[in-house]
């Protein structure tokens, strides 16, 4: 109810802004056809992303949520970018580049049943000149008898190659703990503390209207050109003052270059996105309201909940939509967007400016429930009422009894529930929306973790 949400107030308002975390960067990369989509497939564990795809379909999401041995980190896939085959070595380099440039360590690939090759040795250079830990992976090696292929990649000079079998998961452990031993336990995208303005990245798949809002923007408002602004900010990035308050944009050079017609665009602005979305702390997805959603929107929306950073989702594009189409338009949305009711959302025109002034207010709503920290007491008093009144259902003769939580951390939230027995996913799911419902995380992801204590 609002009157318990007004006495919440109070409690976030001076909260220190922690540092922006950004998980390292592991990087997949080597020619065609060495295996990158099969490896990346099992480190993720899942079978949907890679293989299963058309060949020639040029996927568009570059980077995946990992986690190895209790450390979570960014998996970066290079597997699949290559659109055509001419001038394809020229191509694989030049991805290779872009992607070690960004990752924290690399994992290179090398077909050990084909062994190496000129372009192998090209990227070699390049890994060399990066100086970035990098971990020799031999695939193919699907068995015992192989393993003198893969000693043969010692040619490389990259040190021991690892032989490993993406396919039939050997030796996957192996590389994956030497690949932990050698990526850093921080990201160079980290931020150590922000200081100055919020930071917003404006992302979204091409000609959404990234750059049309941000020249927008930029062109009725004051564009901060002092240095002495005092922030942490790179050349690339603006501050534009709204509302009389400083707002730093990431990468606005980013979104002004036009990239869109070369080819391997989408694989840079894919990599791009990632990077400007963990150097932000609340995105704005903008999408095109004027055609159907696609999966490469709910792509970008589902980065900036894997980087934990608040969101806004701007419908743009509104001026195209007929008075008597909006309606059925706003249902089509709410129905797209089932799985991120709680996210901010705006419908705008950055062609016409309308509904622009609606930005900054959803992105403080947006910024403070990111930052939104709940008492232990309150917590566990919510959480106290919640499962007396509706208790875990009992499963195999036992019911799991909720002991304690605590919100572990904020931007973004993330709660530890300690347990006596594993929740039922729809159970956490349950507590998740009632969180929501008391606490009101408008426009955040929430994260809830289970310890099981015996
Ligand atoms: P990418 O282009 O580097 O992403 O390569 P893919 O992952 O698409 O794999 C190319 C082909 O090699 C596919 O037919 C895979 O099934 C096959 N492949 C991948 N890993 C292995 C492996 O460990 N052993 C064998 N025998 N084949 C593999
Ligand atoms: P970006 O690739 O996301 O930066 O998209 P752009 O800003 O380059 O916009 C792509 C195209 O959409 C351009 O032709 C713009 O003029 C057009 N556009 C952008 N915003 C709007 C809008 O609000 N309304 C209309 N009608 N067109 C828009």
């Amino acid at each position: 109810d609002d009157e318990d949400l007004g006495l919440l107030a109070g409690e976030y308002d001076d909260l220190d802004r922690p540092a922006l975390e950004a998980l390292p960067v592991l990087a997949i990369i080597g020619r065609p056809n060495v295996g990158k989509s099969t490896l990346v497939n099992r480190i993720i564990g899942r079978r949907e992303a890679v293989v299963e795809d058309k060949p020639g379909v040029t996927r568009d999401r570059v980077s995946y949520p990992a986690e190895w041995a209790g450390r979570r980190f960014t998996l970066v896939d290079t597997g699949g970018w290559e659109v055509d085959v001419a001038g394809m070595d020229a191509k694989v380099a030049e991805q290779a580049e872009v992607a070690i440039d960004q990752a924290d360590a690399v994992i290179f690939v090398v077909d050990s049943s084909v062994g190496q090759t000129d372009t192998d040795e090209q990227v070699v250079r390049l890994l060399r000149r990066s100086g970035k830990p990098i971990i020799l992976a031999a695939n193919k090696v699907d068995g015992p008898g192989l393993e003198a292929d893969a000693a043969a990649l010692w040619g490389l000079g990259l040190g021991e190659p690892v032989g490993v079998s993406a396919l039939h998961g050997r030796g996957i452990g192996d590389l994956l703990d030497a690949a932990m031993a050698v990526l850093p336990t921080k990201s160079a995208h980290a931020i150590a503390r922000p200081d100055g303005p919020r930071r917003v990245a404006l992302v979204g798949r091409p000609n959404v209207g990234k750059s049309s809002l941000l020249n927008k923007v930029a062109g009725e408002n004051r564009v901060v050109v002092d240095e002495t602004a005092g922030t942490t900010r790179d050349p690339v990035d603006e501050i534009i003052e709204l509302r009389g308050e400083p707002w730093l944009f990431v990468d606005t050079a980013g979104i002004r270059r036009r990239v869109h017609q070369t080819r391997g665009a989408d694989f840079y602005a894919s990599l791009r996105t990632q990077t400007a979305i963990e150097r932000a702390e609340v995105a704005v997805v903008l999408v095109d309201a004027s055609v159907p959603m696609t999966e490469q929107d709910i792509r970008v929306v589902q980065q900036v909940i894997d980087a934990g950073r608040a969101l806004v989702i701007a419908y743009n594009k509104w001026d195209l939509m007929d008075e008597d189409r909006r309606p059925y338009l706003e249902r089509e949305i709410d129905k797209d967007l089932v799985q991120v009711r709680w996210a901010r959302r705006v419908n705008l025109s950055a062609k016409t400016g309308w509904h622009a002034d609606k930005l900054v207010p959803a992105l403080e709503t947006a910024l403070e429930s990111w930052q939104r920290r709940i008492p232990t007491g309150r917590l566990n008093s919510f959480l106290g009422e919640l499962v007396a009144a509706h208790p875990h259902p009992v499963r195999g003769g036992k019911q799991p009894r909720i002991l304690f939580a605590t919100q572990a951390s904020a931007c973004p939230p993330r709660f530890v529930i300690f347990a006596s027995g594993f929740l039922d996913p729809q159970y956490r799911r349950f507590i998740e929306r009632r969180l929501r419902e008391t606490f009101g995380f408008e426009g955040t992801p929430i994260e809830i973790s289970v310890r099981v204590r015996e």
